[in-house]
């Protein structure tokens, strides 16, 4: 919809001005292969699937009722899986909603906050909508952060690990150099896709006050449709969280989320085994691509990063939409050659693989 300048003096003057964030789309036709937005492309664990009917068959009793503003039962459940105590854990409406409050908590300073040029894309537009000052510091030539650039003065730091949409880990090692130099500044370690192979900084926690990690059940416990993510930090960091969240919003976990996700921290297992699956399948993946000519960065994601010399990355993308799969191609400087692909099944990543073969590099 266009909105006339005139229909917008109604709009706060800083609203006018937000530039939001653009999700990957979801397209509403059928048989199209969806390998754009990093959804899990298994069902969430069965577990997951009768908590949502005991709900439901609670319903009439329990859906006119508040749920717990704490999602205690959920902290809990989070806290055993991750081997913390649950005074280090905050819980909310996805892990984008934890994140926003955890710019709002620690990040509006004097000092810009730190993070590098190519990552996820909604912390440009969280600093703008919190009135953030920024300092973006580049990757290097291969995509890797450069520790030393993390350093400097600063209001905050925030590091996606493994880094979206490059798909590169960035080791503890490094991630404790970065702690260590900035005493007096959060650093939040974003890690939506550490589950698929990459190792998670959630142990350093209790060694660092200055630490808060975030993740999501969105990937790797097929529940993007849900909206559960979380955080762990030390008490004084959770604190400011809490502050946050209940000053905009009590309630942010509903009856289904907490029951659901509970569910789904107590099913270890599957959630296991799954990402086993998308980690043997990714690298299967990499395996034919690199056969077709592609170059692939280094995964530890539930997806790849890959551009082919030989072909133009946004007309294969096109060329791929046309044949009814849909991956993320970003228009951005340096990384405008690349196509960011969502680790399928082996099937889905097959008809990837056979469509580029068989139709498109012909
Ligand atoms: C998917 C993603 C999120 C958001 O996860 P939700 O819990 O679904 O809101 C956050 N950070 C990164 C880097 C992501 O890729």
């Amino acid at each position: 919809m266009n909105i006339t300048t005139e229909q917008m003096r109604f709009w706060s003057p800083e609203v006018r001005k937000l530039k939001p964030y653009t999700p990957g789309e979801q397209p509403k036709i059928q048989n199209i292969l969806k390998l754009n937005t990093n959804e899990n492309p298994y069902p969430p664990s069965p577990k997951v699937v009768e908590a949502v009917q005991k709900v439901l068959a609670n319903s009439a009793d329990v859906l006119r009722l508040y749920p717990d503003p704490d999602a205690s039962e959920l902290k809990q459940a989070i806290a055993k899986q991750q081997n913390v105590p649950v005074d280090t854990v905050f819980v909310g409406n996805g892990s984008d909603e934890v994140l926003a409050h955890i710019f709002k908590a620690f990040f509006v300073q004097e000092q810009p906050v730190l993070y590098p040029d190519i990552t996820y894309s909604f912390y440009p537009v969280y600093s703008q909508f919190f009135g953030i000052r920024t300092k973006i510091l580049p990757l290097n030539d291969d995509f890797e952060i450069v520790v030393d650039d993390y350093k400097q003065a600063n209001g905050g730091i925030i590091i996606t690990n493994p880094n979206a949409p490059t798909s590169i880990e960035l080791g503890l090692a490094a991630i404790e150099e970065i702690l260590q130099a900035n005493p007096d500044s959060v650093v939040m370690l974003d890690e939506a896709y550490v589950d698929f192979g990459a190792e998670s900084a959630v142990k350093l926690v209790e060694k660092y006050e200055n630490l808060v990690v975030c993740q999501t059940t969105s990937k790797s416990r097929s529940l993007a449709g849900l909206r559960v993510g979380f955080a762990i930090a030390q008490p004084h960091l959770i604190a400011a969280l809490e502050a946050v969240k209940n000053s905009f919003n009590s309630y942010p976990m509903d009856r289904f989320a907490i029951a659901a996700a509970v569910a789904s921290f107590e099913d270890q297992a599957y959630f296991e085994a799954q990402n086993q699956k998308v980690i043997a399948s990714r690298e299967k993946l990499v395996f034919q691509l690199n056969e077709l000519g592609f170059k692939i960065l280094p995964s530890s994601a539930n997806f790849i990063f890959a551009s082919l010399p030989s072909k133009d990355a946004g007309e294969l993308a096109s060329e791929l939409r046309e044949r009814g799969i849909i991956v993320r191609y970003f228009n951005k400087p340096r990384i405008n050659q690349f196509l960011r692909i969502t680790i399928g099944t082996d099937e889905q990543n097959q008809r990837l693989v056979d469509t580029l073969k068989n139709e498109i590099l012909v």
